[in-house]
């Protein structure tokens, strides 16, 4: 800006000074880089431009009253001054004389500067707080969502998996032999001559029976391996790195501890039957499960209450 040099030139590029010497009529004479920021850009790169406008307290007509009333120190005080549509900025300062002109000393208060700096770094940690409790909120809700997905997949009269849930399992663990090698079993259970169950001792008994083997399974299995009510009276469990003859002592434990099991008010022992099969290399888990079903009908087709291996 083309201003005469400043009385004090060495401020010229300060900022938190602000220092003006200002003409009664409003012109600028003179300022520091200080007070020009607190001027819309426009009005603050104009030669001598009216600064009237921008001393909103005290106004420009009171400080030239003051002058010339009080020559040395006309105010002293705090100052508004800035664009009343834009920046404004209160700062603290004197205006006095300066022969003809006003000359204004303002500076930004170094308390504020320290509460404006103490406000900033307390909200960068509120900033982070807010960030850590937001993350953990959001695991929590990647936990319900997984824990209320597995629960729309749980069969609700045992509690063990559905269907629905078997298929992803036995899907994952099918790709994961073929990727990392290994083998898996599968074990198809069906209780036997159920019907009879229902139709003598009413649904509810068919019912306790039915829990009363998913409660077999759950404690007979691997804490790897998968049981599912597959539908009805029949049941699925999959058992990652067991051999046929791992699966059939584990289908074998689940029949004889079934038989044993009491089931008010059947007087009698109900069985069940399975049909065992081992993952051969050339299986689908298609094919895999047409062999145990075809073992759990062999099974059926003899006695029943026995283990068959594919
Ligand atoms: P098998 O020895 O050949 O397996 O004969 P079964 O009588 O067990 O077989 P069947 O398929 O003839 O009968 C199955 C019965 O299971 C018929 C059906 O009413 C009953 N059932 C299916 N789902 C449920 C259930 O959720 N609760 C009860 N109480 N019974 C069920
Ligand atoms: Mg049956
Ligand atoms: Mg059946």
């Amino acid at each position: 800006m083309n201003l005469s040099p400043l009385k004090f030139p060495g401020l010229r590029r300060t900022l938190a000074v602000a220092i003006a010497e200002i003409e009664p009529s409003g012109r600028l004479h003179d300022a520091n880089l200080g007070f020009l920021r607190l001027l819309p850009d426009a009005v603050a790169r104009e030669p001598h431009p009216d600064v009237s406008g921008y001393l909103l307290s005290p106004s420009l007509p009171h400080l030239v009253e003051c002058s010339q009333s009080e020559p040395h120190a006309a105010y002293e005080g705090l100052l508004t001054i800035g664009d009343p549509e834009g920046r404004v900025r209160t700062l603290r300062g004197a205006v006095s004389r300066s022969g003809s002109r006003l000359l204004l000393v303002t500076e930004t208060e170094i308390e504020e500067l320290e509460r404006i700096n103490d406000r900033a770094i307390q909200l960068s940690l509120d900033l982070a707080q807010a960030q850590r409790e937001l993350l953990s909120a959001h695991n929590k809700l990647e936990r319900r969502e997984e824990e209320i997905r597995i629960l729309s997949q749980t069969d609700l009269l045992t509690g063990i998996a559905d269907h629905r849930r078997f298929d992803e399992l036995i899907a994952a663990e099918f790709a994961r032999v073929r990727r990392y090698g290994g083998s898996f079993a599968l074990a198809v259970a069906d209780i036997d001559h159920f019907k009879s169950v229902n139709d003598e001792f009413g649904h509810d008994v068919g019912d306790a029976a039915l829990r009363a083997f998913a409660n077999v399974v759950r404690l007979r299995i691997r804490r790897t391996d998968l049981a599912a009510r597959f539908g009805g009276e029949e049941f699925i469990v999959l058992m990652p790195e067991s051999d046929s003859e791992g699966a059939v002592r584990c289908a074998e434990g689940v029949r004889s501890h079934f038989a044993r099991e009491p089931i008010p008010p059947i007087p009698w022992a109900i069985t069940a039957s399975s049909g065992v099969a081992v993952l051969h290399p050339d299986d689908t888990v298609k094919t895999l499960c047409k062999r145990a079903d075809a073992a759990l009908y062999a099974a059926k087709d003899g006695r029943r209450n026995r283990v068959v291996l594919a």
